[in-house]
């Protein structure tokens, strides 16, 4: 893992989006949501997508979601990840309706669509901690 070029990858932390952050590393799934119609919204934005309203606040959300579809990476499209090909990109929809591109901890290797799986926080490669999902199994725990 090229670690510089990660980190330039990540986004700047900004009053918009520090909520989010935030709540990564406090180990919580928190989305912008909107104050008028309740939609929930990621990334975050200045506008509600469904009803326009700019009036928002944050909430933190179950973590919960099914693994709506996935890829495995062979190009080296980003230079941080490089030496990491190949890779497996994760298209989450989260049990409150917005998607996350991710990835997934542990993969097992018979991904199937619709799997639930759940948010799992820990520290990026470098040092941010950051949201990736685990694929919940038919006899896990739910907590
Ligand atoms: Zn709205």
């Amino acid at each position: 893992m090229n670690v510089e070029a990660y980190a330039r990858l990540l986004p700047e932390i900004t009053a918009a989006n520090k909520p989010f952050w935030d709540g990564c590393a406090a180990g919580e799934l928190r989305l912008q949501t909107c104050t008028e119609c309740a939609t929930h919204r990621f990334p975050d934005g200045p506008t509600c997508p469904n009803c326009l309203s700019r009036a928002h606040t944050w909430q933190t959300v179950s973590g919960t979601g099914t693994l709506w579809s996935w890829f495995t990476m062979h190009q080296k499209y980003f230079p941080a990840f490089a030496d990491e090909i190949p890779y497996l990109v994760a298209y989450i929809k989260l049990t409150e309706g917005p998607f996350l591109i991710s990835s997934l901890v542990d993969p097992p290797a018979d991904l199937e669509l619709d799997q639930p799986v759940r948010a799992v926080f820990g520290p990026g490669p470098s040092g941010r901690p950051i949201v990736r999902f685990a694929v919940e199994s038919a006899g896990a725990v739910t907590r």
